[in-house]
């Protein structure tokens, strides 16, 4: 489709509809969509895959309702999850079984890598170990087949490419938002952190199976988790505090497991939406628009929704002629756009009553896993499902 009477280049000049910055579920969610459009699509990875992911690794049901089917394989993709257990103080904790399947526990290196190949099968161009540098603006117009930017890869072997249309999905950090001057800071401020290690699973740890657990910290929020994956678990601690209090936070709930090696620590951009996540044929999507849920610090689910929104504009935007950037700031205004104030008082109060009455929380959180939650009005997977996928006769959604 990249072939236009205004500027011929196609694949084969390095020359796509689109192209898609960085290789996480919201990148690649994006770029299997507007590849099964008929879209041109190049999928720019800075890392070589699998690669690892700083993360809790639980997916939960509403995320899982987001991804195409087949994406994920019937066996091995990741633990189940039907059970949430919160620890207040005092050594008290609380238990919430539901008799449907609330999550799974992954190991993000491997979910990703499932949904980068899911992406390859779908048509998009996968380059690994090319980390875009710089991005400029060759030809400008409002309908994509009118713009033309440039990009310049690192990486061992340097390149450059052409695009009509740039997503920016390259995580917290993403230096697209900034190339694409739609945020100055490297992190949206004041971000929150999480600390978070993989360590082996405790000899009882069959006792709760199928049971993820988070703790209450003694500040106002904050919270930590421990989540059983196959030959793992996975524990850590997010919050708006600085790495340092987190660790200590880590070490007071986890004394045990303080020796192992491979802790870190990440940025959770959970301060609400950006106001502006697009400009011209320029879209930001995932944690690269700030889309982390300010409560839990569940980001995949928001960035598999972005994802099907900027796929959703892209296929829009060729086929009407029409700029890709505000057909997608429109729906993502529609879906995210609740703003900063709501969605931090929204978590404060959560927050607020985990503390003090935790023994209703454990519900709460396997509400929002199934996206039954009082206090999110949440378009959500149904209208996107019937947006995006129905009209190209894939009928099988669960
Ligand atoms: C400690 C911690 C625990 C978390 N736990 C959970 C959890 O349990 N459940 C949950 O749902 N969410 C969790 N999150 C949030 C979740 O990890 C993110 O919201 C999610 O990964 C966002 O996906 P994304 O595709 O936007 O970005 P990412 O997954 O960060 O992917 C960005 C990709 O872009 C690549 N990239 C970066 N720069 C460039 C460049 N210049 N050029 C090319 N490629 C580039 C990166 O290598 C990466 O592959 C957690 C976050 C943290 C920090």
């Amino acid at each position: 489709m990249c072939n236009s009477k205004t500027f011929s280049c196609g694949p084969g000049d390095g020359c796509y509809d689109v192209a898609v910055v960085g290789a996480g579920p919201a990148g690649c969610l994006t770029a299997a969509i507007a590849a099964r459009a008929g879209l041109s699509v190049l999928l720019l990875e800075k890392r070589r895959l699998p690669r690892d992911k700083i993360c809790g690794g639980l997916i939960s049901s509403r995320a899982l309702a987001l991804l195409p089917p087949g994406v994920l394989p019937p066996q091995g993709a990741g633990s189940p999850v039907t059970a949430v257990r919160v620890h207040g103080r005092r050594g008290r904790s609380y238990l919430y079984r539901s008799s449907e399947l609330l999550g799974m526990v992954v190991r993000r290196g491997h979910f990703d890598f499932l949904l980068s190949s899911y992406a390859s099968a779908c048509g998009a161009v996968l380059v690994q170990e090319s980390p875009l540098v710089h991005l400029e603006m060759q030809h400008q117009g409002p309908a994509p087949w009118q713009s033309l930017y440039r990009l310049h890869c690192g990486g061992p072997a340097p390149a450059t490419y052409h695009a009509r249309c740039v997503v920016g999905a390259d995580g917290a950090r993403s230096r697209c938002a900034r190339l694409f001057g739609l945020r100055r800071q490297e992190l949206l401020r004041p971000a929150g952190w999480g600390y978070t290690k993989t360590v082996e699973p405790p000899p009882d740890g069959a006792a709760e199976a199928e049971t993820v657990h988070f703790f209450t910290l003694p500040h106002l929020g904050g919270l930590g988790w421990s989540f059983p994956g196959e030959g793992f678990v996975n524990r850590g601690v997010g919050a708006p505090f600085k790495p340092s209090l987190l660790k200590r936070e880590y070490r007071r709930l986890f004394p045990e497991t303080t020796a192992a090696a491979g802790a870190a620590a990440w940025p959770l951009p959970f301060t609400g939406p950006l106001l502006k996540p697009a400009r011209g044929n320029l879209l930001l999507v995932g944690d690269a628009a700030g889309l982390v849920d300010p409560f839990s610090g569940e980001g995949v689910y928001n960035a598999l929704k972005s994802a099907l929104l900027a796929g959703c504009a892209l296929k829009n935007a060729f086929s009407e002629k029409r700029a890709a950037g505000p057909l997608y700031h429109r729906l993502f205004r529609a879906h995210f756009g609740r703003g900063f104030i709501p969605a931090m008082a929204g978590a404060a109060l959560l927050h607020a009553r985990c503390l003090l009455n935790p023994a209703g929380m454990p519900r709460s959180i396997a509400a929002i896993m199934l996206n039954r939650h009082w206090f999110k009005r949440d378009l959500g997977p149904a209208i996107l499902k019937d947006h995006l996928y129905c009209e190209e006769g894939v009928k099988t959604w669960s």
